[in-house]
């Protein structure tokens, strides 16, 4: 028997929880934060009791068997057991704070496989001290399309377009069906053909379970043509790069860039692209640090006052003073932490380009007041970006190429419009449990 378990991150972006269970063996899949930022500070976290109030004001699911003992105080939760009779696993579809952020209160033993790529981004993360707890221990990389067999529970991590390296979908199978993960995907990135191989490899599906993102934003899925192409208004990494050279190129000074850290893909082919304009990116340090542990890079020239630790010899350092003398040569790295930073270069006729930065938009009210410093200080603003999920006729193709029996829309904050002929559509309430019976969802 195959019972399914619909814990959380139903109707929201992000948080999404769900077991996977079966008499031999526990598979949850992902373990994200959408609550745990409820709390605006100044309520600070108490050390000590990281987990059981996390799991007191519900920002944690109440889940037996995967928190420690120590850290569940007097909660009446069974503990992590590393010998119970089922074992207990994680799948993690990729190193967004929403489908691993509550990682760190996990009991540190439990196993949690992860793509390699995933796992390394996971791992550099941990050393530039992210995660606010604790690195967890016991990640283990899966490669890719590689079946794992725990107990009678088999899965595969496939790679999938999405706007960080290491994202994947997952095919997981009981004896009592198959079902498909989509994680975050889209086809508008440099890996557009992983999304298409995954949709085929798990094509017939008794269950998939989708992202639902951009659905959360229009009107009506029903009237969407599904394509695979990409639509004349729609951007991809590859014109959002272009754009950003010819930005680059077009600017009189120094040009401030706002861009998502994370996306590594996208910043791995920065410097070559703006070398083509004639200017040198210029990175803030940690940024640094994740490309030359992620992706290899070398040689990454680097703002010396961001530059907290020591200097190291790979790297180019460039002062305040450079930048100031030739500003037109360079793209400075600019988050909004270091935003103040542009108070010393008025007279480089400086431009602010933000492409997928935080503030990611208007809904972040952090946004409103970046345009008010931008416009006091008369540095103009210029907004260019792509997100990381499948335009609606992208996401119908993909679904339908899928074309499961039953469809559990999620990850969205419309899941009841995403329907697809020919597969039923269940919309899950919280901590519903569903029965899987000779690929029928009971
Ligand atoms: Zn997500
Ligand atoms: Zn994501």
């Amino acid at each position: 028997m195959t019972e399914i378990h619909f814990y959380r991150g139903l109707r929201t972006i992000g948080g999404t929880v769900i077991e996977i269970a079966t008499d031999s063996a526990r598979c949850l899949f992902d373990f994200g934060s959408a609550g745990l930022d409820a709390w605006q500070r100044p309520v600070n976290p108490r050390p000590d009791k990281r987990v059981y109030d996390a799991l007191r004001t519900g920002a944690l699911p109440a889940i037996d068997g995967i928190y420690d003992h120590t850290d569940l105080c007097d909660l009446p939760l069974d503990p992590y057991d590393e010998d119970a009779k089922r074992p207990v696993f994680f799948l993690i579809s990729h190193v967004h704070i929403d489908h691993i952020g509550s990682l760190d209160y996990l009991d540190e033993s439990i196993p949690v496989y992860m793509t390699r790529k995933s796992l390394r981004i996971y791992q550099t993360l941990c050393e530039l001290g992210d995660f606010e707890y604790r690195p967890h221990r016991n990640c283990v990389a899966l490669d890719d399309g590689d079946w794992v067999t725990v107990g009678d529970i088999r899965f595969r991590a496939l790679p999938v377009d999405h706007d960080i390296p290491g994202a994947c979908g997952f095919e997981i199978v009981t004896p009592d069906g198959r079902i498909a993960y989509t994680g975050d995907f889209r086809l508008h990135g440099f890996d557009r053909a992983d999304s298409l191989d995954f949709v085929r490899a798990v094509q017939g599906a008794d269950l998939c379970i989708s992202e639902g993102v951009t659905v959360s934003f229009i009107e009506d899925f029903d009237a969407v043509i599904p394509t695979d192409e990409l639509s004349e208004r729609s951007n991809s990494e590859a014109r959002i790069l272009t754009e950003i050279g010819a930005a680059a190129g077009l600017a009189p000074g120094l040009v401030f860039l706002n861009v998502y850290p994370r996306n590594l893909e996208r910043l791995r082919r920065l410097p070559e692209l703006l070398r083509q304009h004639d200017r040198e990116m210029v990175w803030e340090p940690d940024t640094a640090f994740l490309l030359e542990s992620c992706c290899g890079l070398r040689d990454l020239s680097v703002y010396t006052p961001f530059e907290k630790g020591e200097r190291s010899r790979d790297r180019r350092y460039i002062t305040r003073e450079i930048l100031q003398s030739d500003p037109g040569r360079y793209v400075l790295q600019l988050s909004l932490d270091n935003l103040l930073e542009t108070l010393d270069f008025s007279g480089c006729n400086p431009l602010y380009l933000h492409a997928n930065g935080v503030p990611l938009g208007d809904y972040d009210p952090a946004y409103r007041q970046l345009l008010d410093f931008l416009e006091m200080q008369n540095i103009p603003f210029l907004t260019l970006g792509c997100g990381g999920h499948a335009e609606p006729a992208n996401l119908k193709f993909l679904l339908e190429t899928i074309a499961p029996r039953y469809l559990v829309p999620l990850h969205s904050l419309t899941p009841e419009k995403i329907k697809i002929r020919g597969s039923q559509q269940i919309l899950p309430p919280e901590n519903s449990v569903y029965k899987l019976e000779n690929g029928k969802l009971i």
